[in-house]
């Protein structure tokens, strides 16, 4: 079997899923290859009837698609149901499987930052309202988080997520609350133990807005500080700014391994260990 396997976003060009999912084919000596392609919305459709033509295995799936792409699947897995997001689709003669590994990601590289069961009841403020924030919050709730408030620069964005979130009126979800903070609120922000920022924030400007330094320094001294934005063999501007405030911080670096390695086992069934995608980074 050939595993066709790619990226679709748009751009895409940045990605360094290529070098993560083609370590993964050569570690398993599997005939493959994980291309890119950078597709506008408005070709979304008719790039996946070819797709299916050229008998593609897997895809993953970045901005702006992430929603789009739900109208276009047969199935979705829990995850991309409760958050109305989809990273992840499997080809199986033509039929398309959604699913989001995201949030296995977002948990995993959690767990191996926290002691279990250490945010079990604490309270977290997420940064951003898009795709990623969606699959943190869901995370955030499988981890048992007591209280999450969300900080968007539109509030108006942050309410229509938390109105979309199925999972916000469900059970396990509904025993995690949800809220837009309108404003930095001090104490809010001073009872959370967890910032994540799920913002692009630093990615491609080191320069952070002063915003976003004055809601860091709000945290009280044993708060973590989780970036998705990740920077190879750097810290990113996020994780100095939380350092130089005495803050414990991580980058987004093993949220991008866990949940390339969950694609790949849907792909593929097959696990790949962590160390052979990391040596793929460096
Ligand atoms: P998205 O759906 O485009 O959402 C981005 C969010 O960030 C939106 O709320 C957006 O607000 C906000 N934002 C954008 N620029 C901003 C700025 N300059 N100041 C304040 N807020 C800003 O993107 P996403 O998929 O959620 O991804 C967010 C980040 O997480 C990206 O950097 C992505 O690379 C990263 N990520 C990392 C991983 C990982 O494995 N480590 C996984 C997923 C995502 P508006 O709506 O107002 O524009």
């Amino acid at each position: 079997m050939r595993y066709s396997l790619g990226l679709i976003g748009h751009p895409v060009s940045h990605s360094l899923s290529p070098r993560l999912h083609k370590a993964a084919l050569a570690y398993h000596a599997l005939d493959g290859d994980y291309q890119l392609f950078d597709i506008a919305p408005a070709d979304l459709e008719n790039r996946f009837l070819e797709f299916i033509e050229q008998d593609f295995k897997g895809l993953n799936v970045t901005i702006p698609h992430k929603q789009a792409v739900l109208s276009l699947l047969h199935s979705l897995d829990d995850n991309a149901r409760s958050i109305g997001a989809v990273n992840t689709i499997r080809f199986d003669d033509g039929i398309l499987s959604g699913n989001n590994t995201d949030v296995f990601g977002f948990t995993q590289a959690l767990k191996d930052i926290f002691a279990r069961n250490e945010l079990r009841g604490a309270n977290a403020v997420v940064v951003g309202a898009g795709g990623a924030a969606r699959a943190c919050l869901l995370g955030m709730a499988e981890l048992g988080l007591s209280k999450v408030f969300i900080y968007a620069r539109h509030p108006e964005k942050a309410n229509q997520l938390l109105e979309s979130l199925q999972f916000a009126h469900q059970e396990p979800f509904l025993a995690m609350n949800i809220s837009v903070l309108t404003s930095l609120d001090k104490e809010a922000i001073a009872s959370c133990s967890l910032l994540v920022n799920a913002t692009p924030l630093g990615q491609s400007d080191p320069s952070l807005p002063d915003w976003y330094c004055h809601l860091l320094s709000l945290l009280r001294a044993n708060a973590f500080v989780y970036d998705l934005v990740y920077a190879i063999g750097k810290d990113t501007p996020t994780v100095l700014k939380a350092r130089s405030l005495g803050l414990k911080a991580s980058d987004g670096t093993a949220m991008l391994l866990y949940q390339a390695a969950q694609s790949f086992k849907i792909w593929t069934g097959l696990d790949v260990p962590l160390t052979c995608l990391m040596a793929a980074l460096n």
